[in-house]
């Protein structure tokens, strides 16, 4: 292993894991992207890099400068990192439906952190426009404005996707997973459809979320949910999502979800948040349809220590219909 410059150059170049339970199961090589081991614990830090970087070339953001963001969690916390990192300040909108833990870390982080009513998208007060428009008001600030601004993508684009492509050798037959901007499915996407037209892209969706019918039939409706799942599903075609290079969806219900993310924990040992586990049902879909012998990629957006209170909580589950494997 090289000496990594500093926390931003400690950002991506993550391992490459075969998950050994459901390799065994499948006969399928099932490989997971350890997103989780980046500084800010999710895959959310590429992102958060890439826009920060870009809003520096473009001018846009100088010395001194204020990133604004509205998110409910990983980018914040990715962004909140790499402005302390650079001497940004940072300031985050989020709606007032969130976990009392993912405002306190924020603020820990050193984010200042503005929770606002919860209303739907279509509402000019929702949390990301709020976020839009007192960026405007600033000086020297950006809107990060993660679900349209490219640059989120193009993390993907340029730093994982390459590295799947080095680290398989190029022996990859699908790639599948689910999408909240769409940034790591798009970025991922174009990149290893460039290097293998044949490989399947599939996005991977929690119910409750229209991405699923988009991919399907073309048409944005939403499928019947809710999900307990945090940071996917989508009911809009975002910017990023627009460039990805997709084959087909695959939808994951809340308890496949639970199922494997209690099975790995208990038999592999790992502990993953929600993501993950739709992420990792998704390639077992993938390899059962496709037969033993195929090379599956995945993400492995963060872990588990997030949800503590919720997906790995016995009694919330059971308010949710759900069940913990015993
Ligand atoms: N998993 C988690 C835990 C996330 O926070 C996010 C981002 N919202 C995603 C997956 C989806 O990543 P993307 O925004 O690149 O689609």
């Amino acid at each position: 292993m090289p000496i990594l410059k500093g926390l931003t150059g400690s950002i991506g170049n993550t391992p490459l894991i075969r998950i050994d339970s459901l390799s065994e199961e499948t006969g399928c090589e099932i490989l997971g992207k350890a997103e989780f081991m980046n500084p800010g614990g999710s895959v959310k830090d590429r992102a958060a890099l890439w826009m920060i970087e870009a809003a520096e070339a473009s001018g846009a953001l100088k010395k001194g400068g204020t990133v604004v963001e509205g998110t409910a969690g990983n980018t914040g916390i990715g962004l909140a990192h790499v402005c302390n990192s650079r001497g940004y300040k940072t300031i985050i909108y989020m709606p007032d439906n969130q976990s009392a833990e993912k405002v306190n870390l924020l603020k820990t982080l050193g984010a200042e952190v503005r929770v606002v009513p919860t209303v739907p998208y279509a509402n000019e007060d929702n949390f990301q426009k709020q976020a839009g428009r007192f960026a405007a008001t600033l000086d020297n600030a950006i809107w990060a404005n993660q679900f349209d601004n490219t640059a989120n993508a193009l993390s993907h684009y340029e730093s994982t996707g390459p590295e799947i492509w080095a680290q398989t050798d190029g022996k990859v037959d699908v790639f599948t997973c689910a999408v909240g901007t769409g940034g790591t499915l798009a970025g991922t996407s174009a990149f290893l459809k460039e290097q293998n037209p044949n490989m399947q892209i599939i996005l991977a969706d929690p119910m409750g979320s229209a991405l699923f019918n988009w991919v399907s039939t073309g048409e944005a409706t939403m499928t019947p949910g809710p999900s307990i799942t945090e940071g996917i599903g989508n009911s809009r075609i975002t910017e990023n999502l627009k460039q990805a290079v997709i084959d087909s969806a695959v939808q994951v219900t809340d308890q496949e979800m639970v199922d494997m993310v209690y099975r790995l924990l208990r038999e592999d040992g790992w502990f993953f948040g929600s993501s993950s586990g739709i992420n990792l049902g998704a390639a077992v879909k993938a390899a059962k349809s496709l037969g033993p012998g195929h090379t599956i990629v995945t993400i492995l957006c963060d872990d588990g220590g997030k949800y503590q209170s919720r997906l790995y909580n016995d009694e919330f589950l059971a308010q949710q219909g759900l069940t913990s494997p015993s």
